[in-house]
């Protein structure tokens, strides 16, 4: 069960009534980490690389490459995803690179340009077997520019998905990016709305500032994809932190990176479990 497409395990989890995990792979550590985690707990994973990642390596495939690399090897179905692409340039080499899925993200554009260049990439990786998530009403917090009072309105989420084709669907109901404490607001009277107005599955972006027992009331409430990155950092480089600031004398990255990856499984393993539902 290595590298299996995401419509295949976000289908099957969904029949669960439980979200599929979808946590951003950085360094390759992260990658092991995701994947370790998903082992502990017996449950399939999905793997993101967003385009900000594909920036800071200076390029997609070393990063893809060694993403793919640890899906394969994998005891779970494990999926990986190009999270957050606004090039289709990218979009499409992330596709012939062997992605399941990719997240085209024309939500800046006004209403009638995000339709029409969504609907164009879905089509072309629909026949490649490629499965496409898009967003709509813009979820916040990406540099800091967009409130968090942003809504998705469920009418206008059934329209688009039925214009454009994209098999899921990110929508904003309170969450906001790169939040580093885990107090935000989710509308669950309008995730509720929009899981019956939509026939795709919904992705929560920004998980990363929602608390466990929130979580697992939207995954209740119908989201069918949880995306999971800052909050699995902070994981991480406390324990780099710990490590550095307990041995100052420390050369060795395997002696801080090593215990940072454990900590992040353990982490993953958890959450999985806060979104089975
Ligand atoms: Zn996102």
């Amino acid at each position: 069960m290595p590298l299996t497409p995401t419509a295949e395990v976000v289908a099957a989890e969904s029949a669960a009534g439980a979200a599929t995990g979808a946590f951003n792979v950085i360094q390759l550590e992260h990658a092991q980490a995701i994947v370790a985690g998903a082992e502990q707990a017996g449950r399939p994973v999905i793997l993101q690389i967003s385009e900000n990642c594909v920036r800071y390596h200076g390029g997609l495939e070393p990063i893809c490459a060694a993403t793919l690399a640890v899906a394969r090897a994998a005891t779970v179905p494990v999926a990986v995803h190009a999270d957050h692409v606004t090039s289709e340039e990218l979009a499409r080499e992330a596709v012939e690179l062997g992605v399941g899925s990719v997240m085209f993200d024309a939500s800046a554009l006004p209403y009638e340009e995000n339709v029409a260049t969504t609907a164009e990439i879905t089509r072309w990786c629909h026949e490649r077997g490629v499965w496409v998530e898009a967003e709509l009403g813009e979820v916040g917090g990406k540099d800091g520019v967009h409130a968090p009072g942003v809504r998705t309105d469920p009418a206008e989420a059934a329209e688009f998905v039925s214009a454009t084709g994209v098999d899921a669907l990110a929508v904003a109901v309170g969450s906001s990016h790169a939040m580093t404490t885990r107090d935000a607001k989710l509308d669950f009277d309008l995730i509720t709305r929009l899981h019956e107005a939509v026939p795709v599955p919904l992705v929560l972006h920004g998980s990363s500032g929602v608390p466990d027992a929130d979580l697992t009331r939207a995954v209740r409430a119908g989201m069918r994809k949880i995306n999971i990155a800052t909050h699995l950092n902070a994981v991480f480089t406390d324990i780099v932190r710990a490590r550095l600031a307990e041995n100052p004398k420390l050369v060795d990255t395997r002696k801080y990176l090593g215990p940072a990856r454990d900590a992040v499984a353990a982490e993953v393993a958890r959450l999985l479990g806060v979104l089975s539902g």
